[in-house]
């Protein structure tokens, strides 16, 4: 690769070759990774570069290189780092009251409330603060709604999810993970759950019975190495739970908000979920917000004492959330999602021939190269051409930059896979 100049910090989003300099034994780097290796627990398998700062989709690290952010915080920074009116916004609201607990109401809670209500096409939101709390609260939602709407007898309420699914990591979503890594040693679970093959709709149909509540989907299996469903199979899912009186719940955490090239992943098939899960760029990544977005029939099942967060619906996270999307809304993100994502795809199919690629796919800017092979010596590879992608599931590499990035940027990104998987 040619190292040709170093792009001052903080400078305009402009595509160019960042001089990559390894770090070395007694680097800036090898410190701060000595230091929480030895201190913060060890759950996580990072690349190893430590950010210190950001912009729009260029992060850098702390000996001065450049990248391009290619996964976003799991797409938590659609709106890309540090977007500016994210950070008006949080700082402003930091100066003037940051947390009253729902003890008390607040100023930003109820703009936040209509207008992500209205943004889903929905009538009542509920807080939280982390996708996986968010979760938790559409299964106590889907489950009081099974006995008090439904009728289902006391304590048999059961729901459908899939196989290879993520929902988040607390004992009860994991206790439905079929993935073993996520499970082991963790137990006991909690019941009431069972598992079909996504995108099977007759394995739907056959697990659905009286005593369920609800279907819990990801729209595009994300973590599990972006596995697309079946064309049709979202339209069919929804269709058999109307007929079958069964909540869908879409897991929206990661493909909502623009991500697919649409609002909600559920949009290419025209599908409105019972219940939305929102999160991650719900906030564009500046601080933890998220939300269950659903009927009055199914969230006004909640009264006071049933469920609560003393962060969840705070002024600080509300009012940027709500900002973040205004963003989404103002600088058109789901539009752009789409046009890239479409436009990016295709270029990468035509251009990508390495013999370890199995397949190119996914849908706006959330993309993957699947590999026959571990992927994470390849995103080592690319960390050292100045592109940021993390290994998901093995052998699948994301590629989910902000949806700020311009066509200049990928096609920047896209020199370097060539590079690598050419
Ligand atoms: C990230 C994610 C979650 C969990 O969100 P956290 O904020 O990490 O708890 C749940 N579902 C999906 C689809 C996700 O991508």
């Amino acid at each position: 690769m040619s190292a040709s100049r170093t792009l001052s910090p903080g400078a305009p989003n402009t595509p160019d070759t960042p001089t990559v300099v390894h770090a070395f034994a007694g680097s800036a780097t090898d410190a701060y990774i000595a230091r929480e290796e030895a201190f913060g627990a060890h759950n996580y398998h990072p690349l190893d570069l430590v950010i210190d700062h950001a912009e729009g989709v260029w992060v850098t690290d702390v000996e001065g290189n450049r990248y391009v952010d290619c996964l976003s915080a799991y797409s938590a920074v659609n709106q890309g780092h540090c977007h500016p009116r994210l950070v008006r916004a949080l700082v402003q609201q930091a100066s003037r009251v940051t947390l009253t607990s729902r003890a008390f109401r607040n100023t930003e809670l109820p703009a936040f409330c209509e207008t992500l209500a209205a943004l889903c096409g929905m009538e009542m939101v509920l807080p939280m603060n982390t996708g996986a709390e968010a979760v938790e609260t559409a299964i106590k939602a889907a489950r009081r709604w099974g006995y008090r709407v439904k009728g289902i007898p006391a304590g048999r309420a059961q729901i459908v999810a899939f196989t290879n699914n993520f929902h988040g990591r607390t004992t009860t979503i994991v206790g439905f993970s079929s993935e073993p890594e996520y499970r082991a040693d963790f137990g006991p679970f909690t019941p009431g759950f069972s598992l079909v093959p996504f995108g099977d709709i007759d394995a739907v149909r056959a697990a659905i019975t009286d005593d369920t509540c609800a279907v819990l989907v990801e729209p595009i299996q994300c973590e599990a190495g972006v596995i697309m469903p079946p064309d049709g199979f979202l339209r069919a899912l929804a269709d058999e739970c109307r007929a079958r009186h069964v909540l869908l719940i879409a897991d929206e955490i990661q493909t909502g908000l623009g991500r697919t090239g649409r609002r909600f992943a559920c949009d290419h098939e025209g599908v409105v979920p019972d219940l939305y899960v929102l999160g991650k760029a719900l906030s564009g990544g500046m601080y933890p917000v998220s939300a269950v977005v659903s009927r009055r029939e199914v969230l006004g099942l909640l009264g006071p004492g049933s469920h609560g967060s003393t962060f969840g619906g705070n002024p600080l996270g509300t009012a940027v959330a709500r900002e973040a999307l205004q963003v989404m809304v103002d600088e058109r993100l789901p539009e752009r999602a789409d046009a890239l994502g479409t436009a990016w795809l295709a270029e990468l199919r035509a251009r990508l021939h390495h013999p370890a690629i199995v397949d190119v796919r996914g849908r706006g800017l959330m993309l993957a190269i699947e590999l026959r092979e571990p992927a994470r010596p390849y995103c080592e590879a690319l960390k050292t051409l100045g592109v940021l992608c993390k290994e998901t599931h093995g052998t699948v590499i994301r590629l989910s930059p902000p949806l700020i990035v311009t066509a200049e940027e990928l096609a920047w990104v896209t020199e370097r896979l060539v590079e690598v998987l050419g």
